[in-house]
């Protein structure tokens, strides 16, 4: 049965996105990820759950947080902020320096499209609309279900960004009704894909031959690590596969940063963060040169 859902776990909506597809646009990030990218800028999203995050250089050290706990808590010294948390919210509202707070919030439907019909005057203007994105954003299929009813009534388009590791068949209505589909493709070789993600990459692979026979348009979109993907061999296998089984798509490379680096310290998440290398400019021309060799064009937002 093809499931609706009234509410969802968001983790953050990003207004004025001018890099999540044509126009301005308005991100919504959901939050469930099979995946554990070891690069991942969102480790928010790898749970269902409400996280409290503790921004340590808002905080006075008061102990306000503390008295007000019920399960007796330091929360603003804990060095993991979530262990042992019921995430009843009494030191967020104690806190009078604003440094706690919740990740992953419970929203529901009206609320969105209330904050979405505000921002359709910008999507008319620049042809944008919304992208959803994670997580692995269809994970929460009934909620983006629910969503897209409501925004094709509003005259909105919707995009979506997924890593690609779920079962087809339990989203396969819903894929038509995007108007453009990013997909991330992060390794060729499953035994390293597995290594730095935790899972294979055979699901995703066979997913973007199941997406591109919806016949909406794509682009491949690949987080690119010096130290995991960046090889040439893995390019030109990405390419490769492009070519033979999505030929229609273009390509965008992400250059690795490391702004999520905050968000793990944060969230009392220091321990998983990995540091990478940040490819060079001529890296990332290089591997796009790759790409353009085999006749896949660059993404161009307009
Ligand atoms: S109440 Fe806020 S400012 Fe005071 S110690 Fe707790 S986290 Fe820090
Ligand atoms: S949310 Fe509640 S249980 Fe969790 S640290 Fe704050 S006061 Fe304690």
């Amino acid at each position: 049965m093809v499931k609706h859902s009234n509410t969802g776990i968001v983790i953050q909506m990003q207004d004025y996105s001018i890099h999540d597809g044509d126009g301005v646009r308005t991100t919504i990030f959901l939050a469930g990820c099979h995946l554990r990218c070891q690069w991942c800028a969102n480790p928010e999203s790898w749970t269902l759950k409400k996280k409290l995050v503790l921004y340590k250089h808002k905080c006075t050290g008061c102990m306000k947080c503390t008295f007000v706990c019920p399960e007796k808590r330091i929360p603003c010294k804990m060095e993991r902020p979530n262990d042992n948390c019921n995430s009843c919210g009494e030191c967020v509202n104690a806190c009078t320096q604003k440094a706690l707070d919740f990740a992953c919030l419970e929203k529901d439907v009206d609320e969105l499209v209330k904050k979405i019909e505000r921002d359709a005057l910008f999507f008319r203007y620049t042809g944008g609309g919304v992208t959803f994105s994670g997580g692995e954003p269809l994970l929460q299929h009934g909620f983006i279900r629910a969503l897209l009813d409501r925004f094709e009534g509003l005259g909105v388009n919707s995009w979506v960004e997924t890593c690609g590791y779920f079962d087809f068949e339990t989203v396969q209505d819903l894929l038509p009704k995007f108007s453009h589909i990013f997909l991330d493709i992060k390794h060729m070789d499953s035994r390293k894909h597995k290594a730095f993600t935790g899972c294979g990459n055979e699901l995703i692979l066979q997913n973007a031959k199941k997406i591109y026979a919806t016949g909406v348009s794509m682009t491949i979109r690949i987080p690119i690590i010096a130290e995991v993907n960046l090889d040439e061999n893995n390019l030109v296998k990405t390419a490769v596969f492009m070519k033979e089984n999505l030929p229609s798509a273009n390509i965008e490379l992400l250059p690795y940063h490391e702004l999520g680096k905050a968000k793990y310290i944060s969230l009392g998440m220091e321990d998983k963060f990995v540091k990478f290398t940040t490819p060079t400019e001529k890296q990332i021309n290089h591997a796009y040169q790759i790409f353009q060799n085999h006749g896949i064009e660059k993404v161009e937002y307009r």
